[in-house]
């Protein structure tokens, strides 16, 4: 049962650990990928400073991703337009170092909508498809998820989430399944097809979150945790 967005390491557990840049130990429990970014909480003015280390631990390889990053217009520690700044450099290094990207995103989802049709074409104009960017502890309505998915992002839900998107979100994995045992998904190459699970800050085991939305959508949790792994889907790695 993967987690994809955690502050914490739970043992035996496999996750992405979001971890601070600037004091990151050495190495890790095999079971731990990291992602490293700037929060919006914490991007200020002078934001360059802090992203430095960023930049210099995106290229080890136990960094999987790059995030937590993108826009919280509820607090924040800095102006939306320093935040889409400091968000357009993770994604340049999110492609240069060819990871997907961890979103935070707090009532800017048109401005979020607006940097991935950007990004698409100027991946497009260099003949390739962009990172994957994964929108973490998503509480939107189906709407919402809809118009994120057709432009390409995917969805990780936490312990609180909108009950109908969730199933809105599994139905449609269904529905564009070509596999009636869920096993091979992807509409086209290149895309991925999937939904995740987290613990965000939550001092949980994921294995929680796992059981609470395979009971809300009657399925079981082995058959949930197929799913929602993003070791092959989107890492193409596989950690114990
Ligand atoms: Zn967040």
């Amino acid at each position: 049962m993967f987690n994809i967005h955690t502050y914490h390491i739970t043992p035996q557990e496999p996750c992405l650990l979001n971890a601070d840049a600037s004091t990151l130990q050495p190495s890790y429990p095999a079971q731990v990928a990291l992602s490293v970014g700037l929060h919006p909480w914490h991007v200020s003015d002078d934001w360059q400073e802090a992203f430095a280390p960023v930049c210099a631990a995106a290229e080890r390889t136990d960094v999987w991703a790059i995030g937590e990053c993108g826009f919280d217009k509820l607090k924040a520690g800095a102006s939306l337009a320093v935040q889409v700044e400091a968000f357009r450099a993770h994604i340049a290094l999110a492609e240069r170092v060819q990871k997907p990207m961890v979103i935070h995103c707090v009532k800017a989802f048109d401005e979020l909508l607006a940097l991935r049709k950007e990004t698409e074409e100027a991946a497009k104009r260099v003949g390739r498809l962009p990172q994957p960017w994964v929108v973490h502890g998503f509480r939107g309505k189906p709407e919402q998820a809809k118009q994120l998915m057709t432009k390409g992002m995917l969805l990780s839900f936490g312990h609180q989430y909108n009950l109908e998107t969730l199933r809105f979100v599994y139905a449609s994995l269904k529905a564009s399944s070509p596999s009636p045992s869920g096993s091979s998904f992807g509409k086209e190459e290149g895309s991925v097809n999937s939904f995740f699970l987290e613990t965000d800050d939550l001092p949980l085991s994921v294995r929680q979150i796992y059981e609470q939305v395979a009971r809300h959508l009657d399925v079981d949790v082995a058959h949930l945790s197929r799913l929602c792994d993003p070791r092959k889907k989107l890492f193409s790695r596989q950690i114990p």
